[in-house]
């Protein structure tokens, strides 16, 4: 209830499926980057956004992180990745000289919402839009569907969701325990088996990330 409160602060007080209609539309950010700059490290990575990146930039995660694009924090009891801002502009090390993303078809899915965020509830979740977010006047109506730009947008939600839910129960699971041992053997099962692991960008993502749970659920 709390949350609903902070985020109808932020928010137009509504909710949006896939198929509603949203404005969010910024003339294709012509002349803006604003949400690729001083981010912190909020822009954390989910598996498919590994998937995604891997694949581009014909790395390993490891090799991303190496690189210094992607950093680890500990998020709600949990470490997990997140896109790094650079220390000299702080900007997405991704953004190119002329203000563009340089990985445009394979941006995370937090890039690809934005000014968009997911509010999950039951089981499920909606999409919500940030009206203090994106600078850009004059916006129009896009369909939430357009917006994300993301293939198979009904499998995406159903990974999204399910992967939400996951990492919920081992977040509180994590924060719950005294036991240091404990709190670090469930975050280094969830980067090796779903950030470090690497995915085979020439199969299909979400046949992999469900081979993957299956074998979490067999380590607990
Ligand atoms: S702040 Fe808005 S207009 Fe600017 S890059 Fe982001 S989404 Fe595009
Ligand atoms: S990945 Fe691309 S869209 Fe996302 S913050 Fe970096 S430059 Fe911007």
């Amino acid at each position: 209830m709390e949350r609903n409160v902070e985020i109808d602060k932020i928010s137009d007080g509504k909710r949006y499926g896939a198929n509603d209609l949203v404005k969010v539309g910024c003339d294709d950010c012509r002349g803006c980057s604003a949400c690729c700059h001083g981010m912190g490290d909020s822009i954390v990575l989910d598996p498919m956004d590994v998937y995604r990146l891997e694949k581009k930039l014909g790395k390993t995660m490891e090799e991303i992180l190496l690189a210094g694009n992607v950093a680890l924090r500990v998020v709600d009891g949990v470490i997990l990745p997140h896109l790094k801002m650079t220390e000299q502009s702080d900007r997405c090390s991704f953004l190119n000289e002329e203000g563009r993303c340089s990985i445009h078809d394979a941006r995370p899915g937090f890039c690809r919402m934005f000014p968009l965020g997911r509010l999950y509830e039951d089981g499920t979740f909606s999409y919500f839009l940030q009206v203090n977010e994106c600078p850009k006047e004059n916006k129009t109506k896009v369909k939430v569907r357009r917006w994300l730009d993301t293939p198979e947008l009904g499998k995406y939600e159903a990974f999204t969701t399910k992967w939400h839910y996951y990492l919920k129960e081992k977040q509180n699971a994590a924060r719950e325990s005294e036991d240091d041992a404990f709190r670090q053997q469930i975050s280094m099962n969830i980067l090796k088996l779903f950030y470090l692991l690497p995915y085979d960008g020439n199969t299909d993502f979400y046949t992999q990330f469900a081979a993957r749970m299956e074998l979490a659920a067999d380590k607990h």
